[in-house]
């Protein structure tokens, strides 16, 4: 049996099922669902797009009543994610009275407070506004029996660790964990020995499957100086269908932003400098209609946008697993999709690096960068792609480039993103 009868899932989640579209169950949620049915703890390795939402969502709507106090709770590290799974679970629970509530850093806390008190069944939320509302006494984690840690590795990059710790140890020990994560780092798995009884392991995609098949991978080696012409001569080029450009600071990509809007694209620009309607309008905009989407790395993960055909590192990570989660976001549906690398030439070895650990190749794509106007680009000094800068945001603003021959990237378990040893906020001020 191919579709989701065999799991026996209620009238209303059935109905859900078809309402929603989903015919057959994906490889993750064939493997997952039973297990979670069953009781089980549950490590699931396994990226955005493999249908995730609903290996964890459809087995904790068939196990929860209406009548049930807070018994669920999803904890994601962005509110991006934690927006696009609310929305899953709310197409999911149709029919069945379940409610979920969202919890987010960045929009009103009474407006949530308000929905909290009207009763819920699960909250999806950011670990810092969870606490926060924990705190409160608005969220009683006192019955909880499902905890679901989605985009595990993230929140542990973005240094939510202690606030995770937190968030279990307030909740009762007899619970069913739910740990989904794309990476499974040495981190991961001393959290699961902490916290979780006996879990199961799944490993649905590995990082090679992810690029290695149907992403064409490229670069171009430019100055530092000279990375916008570089940018902009590759999109004349190549003319990408629907393009996300990364950049490693909310500085560039605003100038990003500005040039390519400047030059007639229709673009939209994602950091966490943004208020919270700012971003999600320009998730929209860009799903909907736009060519260009200027990001940084918060954006490069756990978003569910289908139809990117390109991929483009303005700035290159130097960490070839941040390179996978980014260009894997171009290779949803099956279509096949571009990746375009901007390299300077101190940081060359980062393509051999990359090539290595994700055993791909990396074609060099020569441009003719002679019809570019520089005028276009305004003040000169725009441009603040130093890595100096990035490594330390707040470490006393743009001094130019420090040759110190090839850095090396930072360790996977540093990270490339600031750790918060014992946080309160959500993470959005940084990137
Ligand atoms: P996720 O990995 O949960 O973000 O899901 C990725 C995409 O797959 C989303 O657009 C889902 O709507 C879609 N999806 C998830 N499960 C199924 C399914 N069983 N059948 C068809 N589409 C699905």
């Amino acid at each position: 049996m191919d579709n989701f009868e065999k799991f026996k899932l209620s009238k209303e989640l059935n109905s859900a099922l078809v309402e929603i579209g989903f015919k057959e169950p994906t490889e993750v949620q064939d493997k997952a669902i039973p297990i979670i049915l069953q009781g089980k703890d549950i490590i699931v390795k396994s990226k955005t797009g493999t249908g995730k939402t609903g290996a964890f969502l459809i087995p904790i709507i068939q196990m929860l009543k209406a009548s049930d106090p807070l018994s669920a709770m999803v904890i994601v590290p962005t509110r991006e994610l934690a927006i696009q799974v609310h929305s899953v679970l709310k197409k999911l629970a149709r029919g069945s009275g379940i409610r979920g509530v969202l919890v987010y850093g960045g929009a009103s806390i009474n407006v949530q407070i308000d929905r909290l008190r009207e009763g819920v069944n699960i909250v999806i939320g950011t670990p810092g506004r969870t606490i926060d509302l924990m705190e409160r006494g608005e969220i009683d984690v006192s019955k909880i029996k499902f905890l679901v840690l989605d985009e595990a590795d993230m929140m542990l990059d973005l240094g939510f660790i202690d606030d995770i710790e937190l968030i279990i140890k307030s909740m009762p020990r007899e619970k069913q964990m739910m740990l989904f994560s794309a990476t499974i780092p040495s981190r991961i798995y001393g959290l699961s020995q902490r916290y979780m009884k006996k879990a199961e392991s799944l490993n649905i995609s590995s990082d090679q499957e992810l690029t290695v098949d149907t992403i064409s991978h490229s670069y171009g080696i430019s100055d530092r100086a000279h990375k916008i012409r570089t940018l902009v001569s590759y999109i004349e080029e190549y003319k990408p269908r629907k393009a996300i450009i990364f950049s490693d600071t909310k500085q560039n990509a605003d100038y990003l932003h500005r040039v390519l809007s400047r030059l007639g694209y229709q673009a939209a620009v994602i950091h966490g400098d943004m208020r919270q309607a700012q971003r999600e309008r320009s998730l929209m905009d860009f799903r909907q209609n736009l060519q260009f989407l200027v990001a940084t790395n918060v954006a490069s993960r756990g978003l569910d946008i289908t139809g990117i055909s390109h991929i483009i590192n303005y700035d290159t990570p130097l960490d070839p697993f941040v390179y996978v989660h980014r260009v894997g976001r171009s290779a949803r549906m099956g279509a096949d999709g571009v990746a375009f690398s901007i390299v300077v030439p101190e940081e060359q070895y980062v393509i051999r690096d990359i090539e290595n650990s994700v055993s791909i190749r990396m074609k060099p794509v020569y441009l003719d960068e002679s019809k570019f106007d520089d005028s276009i680009l305004g003040p000169r000094g725009s441009d603040r792609s130093d890595r100096s800068e990035r490594r330390s945001p707040s470490g006393g603003g743009f001094r130019g480039y420090h040759s110190s021959g090839g850095r090396r990237p930072p360790s996977r378990s540093g990270g490339n993103y600031p750790q918060r040893s014992r946080g309160r906020r959500d993470y959005h001020s940084q990137h």
